[in-house]
């Protein structure tokens, strides 16, 4: 079903891609987080949730699983990326991160060219009608490491910069779409409640996550839980967050390099530090 808005302005309708009222100029906001916050979205979560803690209960981990909710409250959105593309945005506030869809219309890069690229189309264009270009992907994180299958830098978001942009959805959405068996037909059969505002990550992922916390998990292990990278992206298991609009390096809050151990790219790390502490980001 299309989603549209009602313009706090001037009362018309208004539907992606615009993010300004096209009647009156007033801004809307950002489209994935206007998904996310629709009614049927927020109560079919709001039930996944409210049987993830009767479950809890059941199994007598509720208390371990409302600390695992409070830590996932301070969770960060994490992008992996090379370090050539790090230092790159570190040379300068000018410098934007570019994503995959602006990049081939701007020539900047081909498409993938694997058995990735039809679904990726197929699933962004579902979950993001008219708007897909905008949607800059990344992975959930408690501890600041990302998904190696993209990079060798983990790149941690500054919360301030995102919140409001920002929405998070149950898993890899290309998988999630071919899993499902999401038809392609004018009404597809998205199953509702696999989404989330920024705010409401932590309960997103306690739908999703609540079975892998028993009564003797430990603090130690959430990150594990929350985030694991497996041998190959297919096989990465996260929550994905999805950011509308620009970021640079001033969106970044600190980067942490995976592997510097060979000499040429312990030269580039040292570049890419230096670089970046003059806009105030750590690297670990
Ligand atoms: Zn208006």
């Amino acid at each position: 079903m299309p989603i549209s808005v009602t313009c706090s302005s001037c009362g018309n309708e208004v539907s992606p891609p615009s993010q300004h009222c096209p009647h009156c100029g007033q801004s809307v906001g950002y489209w994935n987080v206007i998904a996310a916050d629709e009614p049927d979205e927020r109560a079919a979560l709001d039930r996944r949730y409210q049987s993830a803690r009767v479950d809890a209960l059941a199994r007598k981990s509720d208390k371990v699983l409302q600390e695992f909710e409070n830590a996932l409250a301070g969770s960060k959105a994490v992008i992996t990326r090379y370090q050539s593309e790090v230092l790159r945005l570190a040379t300068s506030t000018r410098q934007l991160y570019g994503p995959y869809y602006q990049m081939i219309q701007a020539g900047l890069r081909l498409p993938d060219g694997d058995e990735w690229d039809v679904l990726r189309q197929l699933a962004d264009t579902l979950l993001f009608p008219d708007y897909k270009e905008e949607i800059r992907f990344g992975a959930l994180s408690l501890d600041g490491g990302g998904l190696p299958n993209y990079g060798d830098c983990s790149i941690v978001l500054r919360d301030v910069m995102i919140a409001d942009r920002a929405s998070v959805f149950e898993e890899n959405s290309a998988l999630f779409v071919e899993r499902h068996h999401i038809k392609i037909s004018r009404k597809p059969n998205m199953p509702k409640g696999h989404r989330a505002t920024w705010p409401e990550r932590a309960k997103l992922c306690i739908a999703k996550l609540h079975a892998k916390i028993d009564a003797a998990t430990t603090p130690d292990k959430y990150s594990r839980i929350l985030l694991t990278p497996g041998a190959t992206s297919e096989d990465d298991e996260f929550v994905e967050v999805h950011i509308f609009g620009p970021m640079t390096v001033l969106t970044m809050e600190r980067v942490i390099v995976i592997s510097p151990k060979a000499s040429k790219r312990a030269t580039i790390t040292r570049a890419i530090k230096s670089k970046l502490a003059k806009h105030g980001v750590k690297v670990n």
